[in-house]
């Protein structure tokens, strides 16, 4: 991967961005931002400045039958359950989009998405591929958005550089990563992140701006 090429300058080039303008007849799914990207491109940290930068987005809190780790809070970082629970949530269609990662199940609440969105808020899941297929899927009028790093080399360094994982798991978190990677081209737009403010910046002017003049079409 030699060029992550930085779309969001591109897609300015059209020269049709509309501000804010409400566009008539467009479900309000519009406002629904999906930000993927593969481990270790700093999804978590662009995803906390965004949050800074505008405090009116609405940010899902996942369900998730992984294990806390330490300082993370239920109800802030995510929800933590039991599998049974899960399996509950998805028979009951609680759940907007859900997936298996890493051997544990994660999924969107969709009440409190439907509900912000209802209001007229913006809304923001930070979630993996399956999951950002699964939204493009059920809401096409979702923006999809990969986080990516600036290069192979950038990632593999950030990646190995944790320095507390075994070789075997940076050796997965890797292959994982080439296949995150390698769907850039089904998202919308594509991000890079060299600079966690500059990222976030990026992301709110894309919010911001009216989808149908970003919207790439992909050969
Ligand atoms: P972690 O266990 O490191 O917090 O998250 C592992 C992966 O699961 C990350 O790529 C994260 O973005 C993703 N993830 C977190 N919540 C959800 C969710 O609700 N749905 C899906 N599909 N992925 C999620």
């Amino acid at each position: 991967m030699s060029d992550t090429g930085n779309h969001v300058a591109a897609a300015g080039d059209t020269g049709r961005a509309t501000h804010g303008e409400p566009v008539p007849g467009r479900s309000s799914r519009r406002r629904l931002t999906v930000v993927s990207g593969p481990s270790g491109v700093g999804k978590s940290s662009v995803v906390s400045e965004l949050r800074r930068l505008d405090p009116d987005i609405y940010f899902s809190v996942s369900v998730t039958t992984r294990a806390p780790r330490p300082g993370e809070v239920d109800g802030a970082h995510y929800h933590f359950i039991d599998r049974a629970m899960f399996d509950r949530m998805v028979a009951a269609g609680e759940l907007l989009e859900h997936a298996e990662f890493a051997g544990n199940c994660y999924g969107t609440p969709r009440g409190p998405v439907e509900r912000a969105l209802a209001e007229g808020r913006q809304a923001v899941l930070e979630i993996e591929l399956q999951g950002a297929r699964q939204v493009r899927a059920a809401m096409p009028e979702a923006r999809l958005v990969m986080l990516m790093p600036p290069s192979w080399e950038e990632l593999v360094g950030r990646l190995t550089g944790r320095g507390t994982e075994e070789e075997a798991a940076v050796k997965a978190r890797l292959a994982e990563a080439e296949r995150e990677l390698a769907a850039a081209g089904e998202f919308d737009v594509r991000v890079v992140n060299a600079d966690v403010r500059t990222a976030a910046g990026q992301l709110l002017d894309l919010m911001n701006t009216d989808f149908e003049s970003i919207r790439e079409h992909h050969e």
